[in-house]
């Protein structure tokens, strides 16, 4: 290009255009970027279930039983203000007197000039409450666990935390650099084999649970941790923020509850921000420790100290608690009161044990979202918990009871969510009569006995992922004809008349070692294959649980039983004028095995592969599954594909889910069309075959986010490929015409 020769005009317009390819590569390689397009791609997708946006709704007054949002009252469920005491005038007077006294702010850390009297007294009283030497209080519960863990362990430390333990736990352990594990939920065999197997080569190790968990309202067997860690000489740390003034006959938290005595425990930490109407949290126990935190803690030392009328207010509502113990008795009575009608109304509250939350499960994030704004309309407040703050299927709304709240309230809200779960879109099977024959499978979630990973080892896929071309009419036909002839083939297969063409070949690839293996020609090839496989492997067809045709190829997967034991088969077809020209099964490993003479043309059906890299591909394969669709991990999904992954989904252009994507950013704008319109909560996967980097997955997705209000259920398969562990390319197939029928009726007739 000859610079001379432009105008002013052109040369700006020039360097505007390539200062703006250059921002844009900048852009897209900043790590935050990615984070950024995330949440964004999140966002658009909760905006399109719901106008009513669910987050960040601004109360226009104290929240307790009832909240006021946009002008208008609700019954509301939302707040940790367990005992009311956040809007009692005498917390709220405690605190004017410390702002009258001391001003808004301490104006230095504690340990320079910013100590008033109230943080000593509150100290003292809340150490005494909990039977405890000392404690010690911080600006923030968060910044709490933080810092404590965060500074008392170190790299040759071992922090085991209870898998649903706070955020603020696990950032602690990750501060503090030490060897960190979650444990299995409230499963004690499983810490024990923890501490079994890292106990040894660590110096000190610590035990993290709370006293009420936050998402489901139950709690630890506190008198089993200690235990524990008595046997293997590690510390315990219980988190109170939802406990304390929850818990006992006098709200002194778990340890009243069981009875044990408060030295039992050597880390006790809480949050002023809930029962006790203020901000920011506590660590209580020996006056060693404390005295330590106090003079080393960075989010201590290095922090301004807690507010003068936060820690008045914080102080008027510990003195309330103390004294007016009936008001524990009201929470607790409304919390059974809750999840006894919850229960009666069949509603699914999952581990609630009658504490102060009470989770109902709604089974996907889009019930959430959608039930959250039905009860709100209803003028009942209540928040959705989402994934990935939950897996998808677990997906809740939350409910904080009070002791504000009164029983008619409580009720109430019960009545009108068992009404409103009613009125949402119903998952219903589709069954042949709707839809011709559709696949059918049980349920079965992710990881599941049902996978089966034979390390099955195939060739000439290739003619699948070639060129697709796409008839919904045709593939209707081809589906029927399949499963014709598969029924028939469970109720006789000797009987079972052919569809296969005079030009037919069926094929059966396994390793030189296993007699297995044939090529059949015409059409009596595949009876002529069965009557092979009998002689060699003697099987039996139990169900065919996936017919799914796409193009001119069609999958068929299901299970029979073989000696006994049932496994996962599957054929890939291909189909020309309504005949099978082709047919290969992929061999499940275990069916290697087997007596007698190989078939016809064994030597040219030979499979060679990696097994070690299949292994490990297929593995990696099931967790993104559960990254993705259970969890919707986009972030740690995107960081486990190569950075060129190009990702595919030929079929018909009408659905917003199918084309061609390049990269991680790709995915995500993949994985926010899909989720437009369709709220994977559940999903199938049946078979994870692998030959090498090669990795087939069929199974289906569960949704109900469908414009028709129908729910259905999506069957795949998946055809990828690995490239040094990380995901190189994906594409899907699947049957468009359940799929048209789904998301575009108006184009199926
Ligand atoms: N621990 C637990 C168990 C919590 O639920 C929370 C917050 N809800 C915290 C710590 C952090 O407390 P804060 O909100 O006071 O920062």
């Amino acid at each position: 290009m000859d610079l001379d020769a432009l105008n002013a005009a052109e040369k700006r317009a020039l360097l505007e255009r390539l200062l703006a390819g250059e921002r844009q590569t900048k852009a897209t390689a900043l790590e935050d970027d990615r984070a950024l397009q995330v949440l964004r791609t999140r966002l658009e997708v909760i905006s399109h279930w719901s106008r009513l946006h669910p987050f960040f709704k601004a109360h226009e007054g104290t929240t307790r039983d009832t909240a006021r949002i946009g002008g208008r009252e609700f019954l509301s469920f939302s707040t940790y203000n367990y005992l009311g005491l956040s809007g009692d005038p005498r917390v709220s007077a405690a605190a004017k007197e410390a702002v009258d006294r001391y001003g808004t702010s301490c104006s230095a850390s504690r340990i320079t000039s910013g100590e008033k009297v109230l943080h000593g007294e509150l100290e003292r009283e809340l150490a005494a409450w909990l039977g405890v030497d000392a404690a010690i209080v911080f600006v923030s519960g968060h910044a709490t666990n933080v810092t404590a863990i965060g500074h008392l362990f170190g790299r040759r430390d071992l922090v085991l935390y209870d898998a649903l333990a706070h955020n603020s736990v696990m950032q602690g352990a990750a501060l503090a650099g030490a060897r960190f594990r979650a444990f299995r939920h409230n499963d004690l065999a499983h810490l024990e084999a923890l501490l079994e197997e890292h106990r040894a080569d660590t110096v000190r190790a610590l035990i993290v649970t709370e006293g009420v968990f936050s998402m489901d309202g139950d709690i630890p067997d506190l008198p089993g941790l200690i235990a524990l860690k008595r046997r293997y000489g590690a510390y315990l740390m219980v988190d109170e923020a939802h406990s304390l003034g929850v818990l006992g006959v006098r709200g002194r938290g778990i340890q009243e509850h069981f009875g044990v005595a408060a030295s039992d425990v050597d880390i006790w930490m809480g949050t002023l921000s809930k029962s006790l109407a203020s901000c920011g949290g506590y660590i209580a126990g020996s006056s060693e420790l404390v005295r330590y935190l106090k003079y080393t803690a960075p989010g201590f030392v290095y922090s301004v100290g807690l507010s003068p009328p936060n820690a008045a207010a914080a102080l008027a509502a510990l003195r309330i608690l103390k004294d007016e113990p009936e008001r524990v008795e009201r929470l607790r009575r409304n919390s059974q009161v809750f999840l006894a009608e919850a229960r009666r109304a069949g509603l699914d509250t999952h581990l609630a044990r009658g504490g102060a939350i009470v989770p109902i499960v709604t089974g996907s994030s889009f019930r959430a979202v959608k039930l959250s704004e039905a009860l709100y309309e209803r003028g009942i407040n209540v928040d959705p918990v989402i994934s990935p703050a939950v897996e998808q299927d677990k997906a809740r709304l939350r409910f904080f009871l009070t002791s504000s709240h009164d029983e008619d309230q409580v009720r109430a809200a019960v009545a009108a969510v068992a009404e409103a779960i009613a009125a949402l879109p119903a998952r219903v099977t589709i069954t042949g009569e709707i839809l011709s024959a559709l696949p059918s499978r049980e349920r079965a979630s992710l990881p599941s006995g049902r996978i089966t990973d034979p390390g099955l080892h195939y060739q000439r896929r290739a003619r699948l992922v070639d060129e697709v071309r796409f008839d919904p009419r045709k593939e209707d036909e081809n589906g029927v004809l399949l499963r014709q002839f598969f029924a028939a083939l469970m109720e006789d297969p000797a009987g079972a008349p052919s569809l296969f063409a005079d030009s037919a070949v069926v094929e059966l690839p396994a390793p030189r070692s296993s007699p297995v293996r044939g090529r059949w020609h015409g059409r009596s090839a595949f009876h002529d294959y069965w009557r092979h496989l009998q002689r060699v492997r003697p099987s039996r067809i139990t169900s065919v649980d996936y017919v799914l045709p796409h193009g001119d190829d069609a999958i068929v997967a299901g299970k029979r039983l073989v000696r006994g034991s049932s496994e996962s088969f599957l054929y890939v077809l291909t189909l020309r004028e309504q005949q099978v020209v082709r047919c290969e099964e992929i061999l499940d490993g275990a069916a290697w095995g087997g007596e007698g003479e190989p078939g016809p043309e064994h030597d040219s059906v030979l499979v060679e592969h990696d097994d070690a890299t299949g292994v490990r591909n297929a593995q990696s394969a099931r967790e993104m599954y559960e990254i993705f669709v259970k969890k919707a991990e986009l972030d740690r999904f995107v960081e486990r594909c190569d950075q060129d992954v190009s990702w595919e989904v030929p079929g018909p252009s009408a659905l917003p889910f199918t084309g061609r994507w390049q990269g991680p950013s790709g995915v995500m704008t993949f994985w926010r069309n899909l989720a437009l319109i369709m709220d994977f909560h559940d999903l199938w996967l049946d078979a994870v075959v692998a030959r090498g980097d090669d990795v087939y997955c069929v199974g289906g997705f569960g949704s109900t986010a469908i414009p028709t209000a129908l729910a259905y259920s999506d069957p795949f398969l998946h055809v990828t490929r690995y490239r040094a562990g990380k995901l190189a390319h994906f594409r899907e197939y699947f049957d468009a015409r359940i799929t048209l029928a789904a998301y575009r009726p108006e184009l199926v007739e």
